[in-house]
């Protein structure tokens, strides 16, 4: 990943302050450049016609984009490169009011690290490419821009020392998206057609077992799921006896690959979760525009742990009256307020 931000000295080189008679080229050894003459970074237009804007500032944020071209828009910044502009003296806009400013060193030791000549302030690039426009914490190096010079820690301490912070997740996805290979897409490209077909009869399997169970409000998992237990729970109980009982159910899991075979604890997990989303969404298609009410009730379980259970209330097409389970939520408390915000 490294290999494609290493300063490189296009942005502070002779090609663009030789006009200057201070001027001097970018050299591994720091050499100062003009302190008089900002250099100038040219914007481009990639081979697919996607314009890159150099200086952050100016940048329209991703989300912007067609949902479509944004993963276009997120590799073409990052095979640009960040925007990295040396010079021997930064001017001084600290709000501390002490006289301390940026300096091109920083780059080295904070990777990622972009400066927007126009307004005397850095970004971090992986933070704007994927800005979702919900972490309202994290805007500083998105779209307000860092310059609290006296605060140098601020850029390490964003950065984070744990390898799941925003940061660094955004790092990885940036990581990610540059490995094709990784790509869900070019993963699937890989499988053949018999490949795919069975693993959407290992899917549908499961999500049959599935549906069977949530139906019947029945436990998935059981205390010893090994090969040698003697009950392995209702899910893969049921997924072996169809395999044992549909041939062609038991090719494709014959036919799985290591983690394929669509019975983990996170595929049962999302498979439930995917028959909830969907449930409600038919609910909702019962309610119409018509009138309900939102029943909220709470009670405490065997452990003592308050559950708030939310139920809607309405007349169906047909005249019934008709009550809908939405969902059980843990609640901390149960005052009126808790249970609002919890609703
Ligand atoms: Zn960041």
């Amino acid at each position: 990943m490294h290999k494609f931000f290493k300063p490189k000295p296009r942005f502070g080189d002779s090609s663009v302050v030789t006009s200057s008679t201070n001027a001097q080229s970018e050299s591994p050894h720091e050499t100062p450049i003009s302190p008089l003459i900002p250099p100038s970074i040219p914007n481009e237009t990639n081979q697919k016609g996607i314009y890159l804007e150099s200086d952050p500032e100016k940048r329209k944020q991703i989300i912007e984009y067609h949902p479509n071209d944004q993963d276009e828009v997120r590799r073409a910044y990052l095979l640009k490169e960040p925007t990295r502009i040396y010079m021997n003296d930064f001017s001084v806009n600290d709000t501390s009011g002490v006289n301390r400013k940026f300096s091109s060193t920083w780059y080295k030791e904070y990777d990622w690290l972009e400066y927007s000549i126009e307004r005397n302030v850095v970004y971090y690039l992986p933070c704007y490419l994927f800005y979702d426009g919900a972490q309202s914490s994290q805007t500083t190096f998105v779209k307000e821009g860092f310059r609290s010079w006296h605060l140098k820690k601020s850029l390490k301490k964003h950065v984070g020392k744990n390898p799941n912070s925003h940061h660094n997740m955004c790092v990885k996805k940036c990581d990610d998206l540059l490995n094709q290979n990784r790509s869900i897409v070019a993963s699937l490209s890989n499988y053949t057609e018999k490949e795919k077909y069975d693993y959407l009869i290992r899917l549908k399997a499961s999500l049959e077992n599935v549906k069977y169970l949530v139906r019947g409000g029945l436990a998935f998992r059981a205390h010893d799921e090994s090969e040698n237990s003697v009950y392995k729970g209702h899910f893969r109980e049921f997924v072996e006896a169809l395999r044992r009982n549909c041939e062609k159910i038991g090719e494709a899991i014959k036919n799985a690959k290591g983690n394929l075979k669509m019975t983990s604890p996170m595929i049962q997990k999302d498979l439930a979760n995917a028959c909830a989303v969907e449930t409600v969404k038919k609910i909702v298609d019962e309610i119409g525009d018509d009138i309900f009410c939102v029943l909220v009730d709470e009670s405490g379980d065997t452990s003592d742990n308050e559950q708030m259970v939310v139920v809607l209330h309405f007349v169906d097409n047909r005249g019934f009256v008709v009550e809908r389970l939405i969902g059980i939520v843990h609640v901390e408390e149960t005052s009126a307020i808790t249970l609002k915000r919890g609703s």
